[in-house]
């Protein structure tokens, strides 16, 4: 990460200068989001709503249809069907993007307006007139409270209910390794502001779709344990997502199943691209190994424990180019 020429609490009060001074802001989630971007991008519109800000939310590709049920999604649409000749914002926040180019067809809406990052990411590239970058918070959700904080906006039953399904999702049911107390504190704080555990555990964790679980089964039948059983692979191709009826982002999660094999360390989750141009590939690490890195190197980012890029070719060439970086490093042998 470039070292930020702000401190969390320079970008903080910086952010609240821009909020006060300024009427129209534009929230722009990465490409396929996932919760925390979701849950954050509409927490954060719904709140400048409510302090009487334009805010408009902007996804490059759908949400996925699990987050549905949460509040907000009239202020949500997608880029391409906005004009960006027709469109101005006068601040741009960029939410749990690595670098702008997550944003997508988002990006075109920026332009000339004020960008603001707000994110969690390691290998965040620093971009931004202001930076707000907190690598130590299980998700961008936690950043999110922590500004309205700053803000002054009243915690509403709704704003409260994003942001917990922000974090739920980045740390898996509070179960990954970015869980810190600050995570327990805030998740508390926001039950009290009337989300409910059980009820967004059970949507979000303990509601699946009949294509999703068939997709699922296919998948593990794509199973390959190698590297002394501490690598395991798995595939999903367009055919079998036709197969199954089921769309790209009903592969969400697939990738756990693999790395909870016992022995293993790192998986690998290859998702072909819809244009069949190459595969979106899901690294994760069990405990030790940085799949950020392997993620960067391979022009994507990510997490130490959860990272993801695009690699062009067909399975077996995007295969071999994601194990090439992997055998490089001593990794397969004990220490
Ligand atoms: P995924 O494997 O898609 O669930 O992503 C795991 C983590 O890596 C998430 O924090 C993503 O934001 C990040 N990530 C995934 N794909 C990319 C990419 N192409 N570039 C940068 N970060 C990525
Ligand atoms: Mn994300
Ligand atoms: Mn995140």
């Amino acid at each position: 990460m470039k070292p930020s020429p702000f401190s969390v609490e320079d970008a903080l009060s910086e952010i609240k200068r821009l909020v006060l001074r300024h009427h129209s802001f534009v929230l722009l989630e990465h490409q396929k989001p996932d919760g925390d971007c979701v849950g954050s991008g509409l927490a954060l519109v719904q709140a400048l709503q409510s302090l009487g800000k334009q805010a408009l939310l902007v996804s490059h590709d759908p949400h996925p249809a699990v987050y549905d049920f949460l509040p907000g999604k009239e202020f949500h649409t997608r880029a391409q069907y906005i004009e960006p000749e027709d469109f101005h914002a006068d601040v741009a926040i960029f939410i749990d993007c690595t670098d702008p180019s997550r944003a997508g067809k988002g990006l075109d809406l920026a332009g000339d307006s004020v960008w603001v990052n707000i994110d969690h990411h390691v290998s965040n590239s620093g971009f931004g007139d202001v930076s707000l970058v907190c690598p130590q918070a299980a998700a961008t959700g936690e950043i999110i409270y922590r500004l309205l904080g700053t803000l002054d906006v009243p915690i509403t039953k709704e704003i409260a209910t994003c942001l917990y399904v922000a974090i739920a999702t980045d740390t898996g049911g509070f179960r990954y390794q970015n869980t810190t107390r600050a995570t327990f504190e805030i998740a508390g704080a926001l039950t009290g502001y009337g989300a409910n555990p059980w009820e967004l555990a059970e949507l979000i964790f303990e509601t699946r779709s009949v294509s999703s679980v068939l997709l699922l089964g296919k998948a593990l039948n794509t199973l390959r344990v190698s590297r002394g059983g501490k690598l395991a692979t798995v595939a999903v191709t367009r055919d079998m997502m036709a197969q199954a009826g089921a769309s790209p982002d009903e592969t969400e999660g697939i990738v756990s199943y693999p790395r909870s094999i016992s022995g293993v360390e790192v998986s690998l989750f290859f998702r072909e691209m819809e244009d069949g141009s190459g595969f979106h590939v899901s690294l994760r690490s069990r405990s030790k190994v940085d799949v950020s890195m392997i993620a960067v190197r391979l022009g994507g980012g990510g997490h130490p424990r959860a990272a993801g890029a695009l690699v062009a070719g067909t399975l077996e060439e995007a295969t071999q180019k994601v194990l090439a970086i992997l055998d490089e490093l001593d990794i397969w042998t004990d220490s």
